[in-house]
């Protein structure tokens, strides 16, 4: 529905503020207390809600929003109790929902956005709002505003709609003035809105402006920060956490009938769900599953896009870790429903993560709508000493860059002789924690190591035409986010600590801290994949530290259980060729099949009660993410290490042979 040109609070509607303390949240749920803006401060405010605290992953089990908004804020966990209770939100009457700063990390799912629209929230106030949750906002017609404006709405002001859009590139207000993405899809058809054009003179391009000037439709060949573009996507994917929602929404949209356009560049893939069966936890939600999985065979059936479907309940593999090795080309413009999409990036493509609206438009029409965004560059110089990984590289720039919003919206360039000595494995750990940062996405500057890895993936692959697609910054471009020299050889092991979420410290990727700062922290389980560290360079760092260990006589240490979960059947092939598997079973790890499994709390791994604490190479801890207990993030060489020693511990070279000796 279009929003009015005008917009004041509906007399009777309430407002709902998400305070850092939890019993005023309850009050106001149960009707006791109705809060002023005028009266609170920001800081009073919940910071960093993220999208697994809105809709938590078994939530996102109905497709339907109208069915999933029952559980709106369901992942709000205060002393093992749910914060809002099943139609809270729903039955509290409110229209407008309050948090602090950076609204909506984490996890790219539109289901969050979806909760709150359908529980009848029209305004969404807060000091940031994370990118991704940001354009579902929008195209869900969702409209978001600021505390400043909320003290005149609840002071009885009516707010021109102007100020919602102010700030926004032209097309994204043109959308948020039609009430959302559909809307705008269908008046753009109907001929009822003419696209502004860009006329950006030519400039020095960084690497992301080269990629969507490449894609612009329009004629122009230039573009820079805050352009409106109308641009051509190469390619994309789903998995079944998401597709049953695109084949609903484009069936309501476009009739049982619908098309998409040019099915061979997109994909689906079955990967976040593949271990739900084995889960007690997930037992009670597969009919759900069930039905998530055929409406995917439905889709893929439907429309004739690519199939990486399981075979005899096997995944072929993480659908991000599959897409850079037979997908994403240097280049391209990827687009897929999950936030770890920025992996492509790695091979010198631009490739992030929408919400399902957005996807379900785009794969229907084979354009998109973007804002040309601000970039950051890290130059990368030295080597990474040789108990560091590009992991640690990522926890250092979260803390120091990504913590102080540095990295915000923006996209993210590596490049420099560091990058050229980093495989292309450990360059996809920098590209893939790009979300992590809440950046746009990550770049990285491609080399011959980039076309010979692609080629060994793909053979005959054309090498020469992906060399021409790269793209490099130009001399001169502009980096409104500096640019930034990281020498590798200062990084030392690091780990994201899991905060205290019950008094207001989110668990937090950005929690980062030096290993030997942490004092002794005991761990229980040790897991070891996700598509940021389930590679094949990943699972040699975890193979060279076990292999040490039982070198050393040793084995996974007493009250503790290690998993090794590859991200694809490339990798676990390359192992199984090459005697990691042995070595890991020696060890006493536990292998597991490809998958998301633990990394999204489905599958071996996952937590079982508050008190244990799990150091694990994922790429965010989110509260409840892994199950309900503490989560650490670490390098593969630290998650190994601990394994064996039982509590947090960085790896030296020889470490249990000196330990031994
Ligand atoms: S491994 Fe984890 S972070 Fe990566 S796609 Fe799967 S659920 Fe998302």
């Amino acid at each position: 529905m279009k929003p009015p040109s005008t917009v004041r609070l509906t007399p009777g509607k309430r407002v709902l503020f998400l305070t850092k303390d939890p019993e005023l949240i309850r009050k106001q749920l149960r009707g006791e207390i109705d809060l002023q803006m005028k009266d609170l401060r920001v800081e009073d405010l919940l910071d960093d809600i993220n999208t697994d605290a809105m809709t938590p992953a078994w939530v996102c089990f109905d497709h339907r929003p109208e069915d999933l908004s029952r559980n709106a804020y369901a992942g709000l966990i205060v002393d093992g109790k749910r914060l809002f209770e099943q139609d809270a939100l729903r039955n509290g009457n409110f229209e407008v929902i309050v948090s602090g700063y950076r609204k909506g990390v984490g996890s790219s799912r539109e289901t969050a956005t979806q909760a709150e629209v359908w529980s009848g929230i029209k305004i969404a106030v807060a000091a940031s709002f994370a990118p991704i949750h940001a354009g579902n906002d929008i195209n869900q017609g969702l409209l978001m505003a600021n505390h400043e404006m909320l003290i005149r709405l609840q002071a009885g002001e009516s707010i021109p709609l102007e100020e919602f859009t102010r700030g926004y590139d032209p097309i994204t207000q043109l959308v948020i003035k039609e009430g959302g993405l559909f809307p705008f899809a269908k008046a753009l058809e109907r001929g009822e809105i003419d696209l502004p054009v860009p006329t950006t003179q030519k400039r020095p391009m960084t690497m992301g402006e080269k990629i969507l000037a490449r894609h612009m439709r329009g004629g122009g060949k230039y573009v820079k920060p805050g352009d409106a573009l109308v641009v051509d996507v190469d390619g994309g994917y789903t998995h079944e956490f998401t597709t049953a929602q695109i084949h609903y929404f484009l069936q309501q949209e476009y009739g049982s009938d619908y098309k998409i356009k040019n099915p061979q560049k997109f994909a689906v893939f079955e990967d976040h769900l593949i271990y739900a069966d084995d889960v007690a936890r997930m037992r009670p939600f597969l009919d759900k599953i069930n039905a998530l999985r055929q409406l995917q065979r439905d889709f893929q059936e439907h429309t004739g896009c690519r199939d990486f479907s399981a075979t005899d309940n096997i995944s072929p593999g993480i659908c991000h870790e599959v897409a850079r090795e037979y997908i994403v080309d240097p280049g391209d413009f990827i687009q897929a429903t999950d936030s770890h999409t920025c992996m492509g990036g790695v091979n010198n493509a631009m490739a992030w993560g929408v919400g399902t609206t957005e996807y379900a438009n785009l794969v229907h029409s084979g354009f998109t709508m973007v804002e040309v965004s601000e970039s950051i560059r890290f130059e990368l110089v030295g080597h990474l000493k040789e108990n560091v990984t590009a992991k640690d590289v990522m926890l250092h720039i979260l803390l120091h860059y990504a913590k102080p919003q540095m990295t915000l919206d923006r996209i993210i360039e590596f490049t420099g002789p560091g990058v050229r000595s980093l495989s292309l494995d450990e360059r996809a750990t920098l590209a893939n924690m790009a979300t992590e940062c809440s950046a746009r996405t990550a770049i990285v500057e491609a080399d011959e190591k980039t076309f010979e890895w692609i080629a060994a993936m793909r053979p005959g692959v054309d090498v020469d035409a992906l060399r021409k697609r790269t793209v490099s910054p130009d001399p001169g471009a502009e980096y409104a986010g500096g640019v930034h020299v990281i020498d590798l050889s200062k990084i030392r092991p690091m780990v994201a600590h899991p905060g205290n979420p019950d008094h207001g410290i989110p668990s937090d990727p950005t929690n980062g801290a030096l290993v030997e700062e942490i004092g002794d922290v005991k761990i229980d389980i040790a897991y070891a994949g996700s598509c940021t560290a389930g590679k094949v360079d990943d699972l040699l760092f975890y193979h060279q530290v076990a292999k040490e260990a039982v070198d050393a006589g040793l084995k996974v240490a007493d009250g503790v259980t290690f998993f090794i979960q590859f991200g694809s059947q490339a990798v676990e092939q390359f192992c199984r060729e090459n005697g990691l598997i042995d070595t890991f079973e020696r060890a006493g790890a536990i292998v597991l099949n490809p998958g998301c499994g633990a990394c999204i709390g489905c599958g071996p791994g996952v937590s079982e009660s508050g008190e244990q604490v799990t150091i694990s190479a994922i790429n965010r801890n989110y509260k409840g993410r892994s199950g309900p207990g503490k989560l650490w993030l670490a390098s593969p060489l630290t998650v190994a290490a601990s394994a064996f020693t039982g509590h947090i511990t960085a790896y030296t070279p020889g470490m249990f042979a000196l330990v031994h000796a």
